[in-house]
């Protein structure tokens, strides 16, 4: 069976090594962070990510830490808003991770320069691991990517994204509403608290939060979603609220002889979509299928993944409400009761 590397022990590079195990193959997952270590963020799991979770057996047990999202009567719910942590710290267990090693380079071999292994630098120094194919699952900078020469188109959303977090929860477990100008406002909630985002110019953190200040962004969430209203009533610091210029990311090509990038490294999706991760998962999910049809051709399973998964991805990435703003940035404007930063008076 290939000797493989999964490069990132984050929620896609993870969900790949339990479905590889369980389909026979021993991956070695290198991960740059301590073990235990993750970011905690407002997340929904979408429906897209049901099944490669119910393989590994954590499924039933992130539904029930979390919220349904538009839930459907004898139906699973669309998505499920969730602590995080709660889905990581499942994903983590009992799962061989060798953490604190961060990939530096790729090996390549023969006149061909096939990818044969990586170069990663850990506590002891720096260590060669083998590998018939290295998976790079290391997020939307991908350094394996970028090693690999594999291209990555990236596309500025026009607008910023502004974004809570609170250790409140909502009543509902999910809000949203279109503004005049395609612009957008949500909130979601979890049992432990909740998170909010909408749509704001670029113009900088200062003048997007600093300036406005954080009494004037909760009124302006209470107002324009009024479901938000008892979550961002938990906001009491400007700490509490993040301003992000979003990029979208595709990939003509998700593989070269040796190496495939999957989940973020392969795309990413616009804020208001919340299918990224869903997306990773089921990549995870085909590859991990494709690898078992082909356990000795790498490029087989690379071939037959790509195949797959195109039709799945494909479309998301074409349609993703973001790109379409893309297309008609500068034609409208917002109401001004509904403009982020607010007009100076
Ligand atoms: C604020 C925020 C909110 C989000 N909300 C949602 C949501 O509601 N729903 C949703 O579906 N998605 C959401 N996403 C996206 C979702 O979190 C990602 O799609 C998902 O985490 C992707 O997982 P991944 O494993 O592909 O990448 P990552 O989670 O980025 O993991 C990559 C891993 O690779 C490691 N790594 C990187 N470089 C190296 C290296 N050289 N060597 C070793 N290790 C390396 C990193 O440390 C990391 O652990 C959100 C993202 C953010 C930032």
């Amino acid at each position: 069976m290939m000797k493989t590397v999964i490069v990132g022990g984050g929620m896609v590079g993870m969900t790949l090594a339990h479905l590889l195990r369980r389909r026979g193959f021993e991956p070695t997952v290198l991960e740059r962070a301590p073990a235990g270590h993750y970011i905690p963020r407002g997340y929904m799991l979408g429906f897209q990510g049901y099944e490669p979770l119910e393989e590994v057996g954590v499924y039933d047990e992130v539904k029930a830490a979390g919220r349904p999202i538009a839930p459907r009567p004898d139906q699973p719910p669309v998505a499920v808003a969730v602590r995080f942590g709660a889905l990581i710290e499942a994903l983590q267990r009992d799962l061989p991770i060798t953490n604190e090693h961060t990939v530096t380079e790729l090996v390549r071999a023969g006149a061909d320069g096939r990818v044969v292994g990586v170069i990663a630098d850990g506590p002891d120094g720096p260590t060669e691991f083998e590998a018939d194919l290295v998976i790079a699952c290391d997020g939307m900078r991908s350094p394996t990517r970028s090693m690999a020469g594999l291209e990555a188109e990236f596309d500025a959303l026009p607008e910023a994204e502004l974004a809570f977090m609170s250790p409140i929860p909502a009543e509902t477990s999910f809000a949203m509403a279109y503004q005049s100008d395609g612009g957008h406002i949500g909130m979601l909630s979890w049992f432990e608290g909740s998170a909010g985002w909408r749509s704001s110019e670029r113009v900088g953190r200062e003048a997007a939060v600093d300036e406005p200040g954080v009494e004037a962004i909760k009124e302006m969430w209470s107002r324009m979603l009024p479901a938000a209203a008892t979550a961002i009533a938990g906001v009491t610091s400007t700490d509490q609220i993040r301003y992000s210029e979003p990029e979208l990311l595709r990939c003509p090509q998700w593989w070269t002889p040796g190496v495939v990038i999957i989940g973020d490294a392969a795309h990413f999706f616009g804020p208001e979509t919340g299918i990224s991760s869903g997306i990773g998962l089921g990549d995870a999910h085909a590859l991990a299928q494709a690898m078992l049809m082909n356990p000795d051709d790498p490029d087989a399973a690379c071939r037959s993944y790509e195949v797959w998964r195109a039709p799945a991805v494909r479309p998301y990435e074409a349609n993703d409400p973001g790109r379409q703003r893309i297309l008609v940035a500068g034609q409208v404007s917002a109401r001004p009761e509904e403009a982020w930063p607010p007009a100076k008076v």
